[in-house]
């Protein structure tokens, strides 16, 4: 089959350029995907290095010249070869829990790097970060500023903290990953914010050291970053004016990506828009952070799945795939809609299906309504899976989790490999 015949049977969205197809079978970088399947079985998530190292070079290279640090949000893939590639590029870390601190040590990641965010940090997490030296913790309530402060006074320790504050501006993105407005758990009221910084500069055992925000995800403009810098600056210039003065100004992470038709903007556009509003406002000698997760690697990766078989129902058609919801829970988590796309043109009939998985669930769909011209054992992939993906895979229905990959041009190395039944019973034990 040509490269143009094979082209024209595809959708019109086109799967990111890390996976390309060549001569009608696709590619993840120099690897055909169909040796994977082979090799590593299915469903299996594979990752682009390249693609992984680019999208963190867009960020890097945009901050050149600025004090900077990009903190990759290891929740979107905290696999230990992904943050340790991360850190070998000299990335810091967004961290939401006391495990993913254990993944940073144990890839090799730089505690001074990292941050730790989230509404509900134990003690016991709050200690060992503090033990690790850690670059700061973002503070979300009152109650945790004084979990904190008393943690760190029992440690003989002075804790560096920042107060993520709640700009209240309208990302325009999917509701249950709005973060920024009022009516969300996350961060401190606009209004509350400066009394919370200055209880914490009053305390012997907070050190305030920057200010931080993050106003949602899958975020496809630069407008809503830019009207949040703002609001934050004005914040940190309030901040000065009670002569409290920060080092580090945290917008968050949220960037978007093409799963469908969007145009998110590039990292180094949001970049150059930020460090724009900094320096205009006389802040360009304090350190830029930002926290992207999703743009880091969800366009590195893709769930590669096998049809089991094809049911031809009275209404609807059906593609049952070995990948299911446990794998892959953005569709039924968010109603996302993810790319699909068979690995090797020119199978089957055309027809419309829905992909669904073998779980025991109605909502254990992966697309909807796709015209696929393919057979039983067809192998399929979900691009732009990168994210969010492995990270909320579950075992649900007694699956063990999929394998992962990272391909390296035309190498590929097992970066997790399959679980196995027993694995899942392992921490099981029966009444005496
Ligand atoms: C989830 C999260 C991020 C990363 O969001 P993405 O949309 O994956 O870029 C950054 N910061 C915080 C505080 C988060 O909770």
């Amino acid at each position: 089959m040509t490269f143009a015949t094979a082209t024209a049977a595809l959708p019109a969205t086109l799967p990111p350029a890390a996976f390309a197809l060549r001569d009608g079978a696709l590619h993840c970088e120099d690897v055909p995907l169909s040796r994977i399947a082979e090799r590593f079985g299915t469903p299996t998530y594979v990752y682009s290095k390249a693609s992984i190292l680019a999208a963190y070079a867009g960020y890097a290279e945009a901050l050149a010249g600025q004090p900077a640090l990009v903190c990759y949000a290891m929740k979107a893939n905290p696999n230990l070869a992904i943050v340790n590639l991360l850190a070998r590029q000299g990335s810091g870390f967004d961290i939401v829990s006391g495990g993913e601190l254990q993944r940073v040590l144990a890839a090799g990641g730089d505690p001074a790097k990292v941050v730790f965010s989230g509404v509900g940090k134990t003690e016991a997490e709050i200690e060992a970060a503090l033990a690790a030296g850690i670059l700061c913790f973002n503070l979300e309530s009152i109650a945790e500023l004084e979990v904190v402060e008393r943690v760190a006074a029992r440690m003989g320790r002075r804790a560096p903290v920042s107060v993520r504050t709640n700009p209240d501006v309208d990302p325009k993105t999917h509701p249950y990953i709005t973060t920024g407005l009022k009516s969300n758990k996350f961060g401190v009221a606009y209004a509350d914010t400066l009394a919370l910084y200055q209880r914490a500069a009053a305390s012997a055992h907070l050190e305030v050291v920057g200010i931080d925000c993050h106003i949602g995800s899958q975020i496809t403009e630069v407008q809503p970053y830019v009207d949040a810098a703002d609001r934050v600056l004005d914040l940190v210039e309030a901040l000065e004016h009670e002569g409290i003065r920060l080092r580090h100004v945290d917008f968050g992470g949220g960037l978007g990506i093409a799963y469908r038709d969007e145009t998110p903007p590039a990292p180094g556009d949001l970049i150059r828009a930020l460090r724009e509003r900094m320096q205009a406002r006389g802040h360009g000698g304090k350190t830029l952070m930002v926290e992207p997760g999703r743009s880091i690697v969800g366009p590195a990766g893709a769930l590669l799945t096998r049809v089991i078989l094809l049911k031809h129902g009275e209404t609807r058609n059906f593609a049952v795939v070995d990948a299911a919801m446990n794998d892959l829970m953005r569709p039924a988590l968010y109603q996302a809609w993810m790319q699909v796309l068979p690995v090797q043109t020119g199978n089957g009939v055309a027809a419309r299906y829905d992909v669904v998985g073998p779980v025991c669930e109605s909502g254990d769909w992966l697309a909807r309504e796709r015209d696929l011209a393919i057979a039983a054992g067809d192998l399929l992939v979900f691009t732009a899976a990168g994210a969010y993906g492995m990270s909320m895979a579950s075992n649900y229905n007694t699956r063990g989790r999929a394998a992962e990959v990272m391909v390296d041009g035309s190498l590929v190395y097992e970066v997790r490999r399959r679980e196995t039944v027993e694995e899942l019973m392992a921490a099981e034990s029966l009444l005496p």
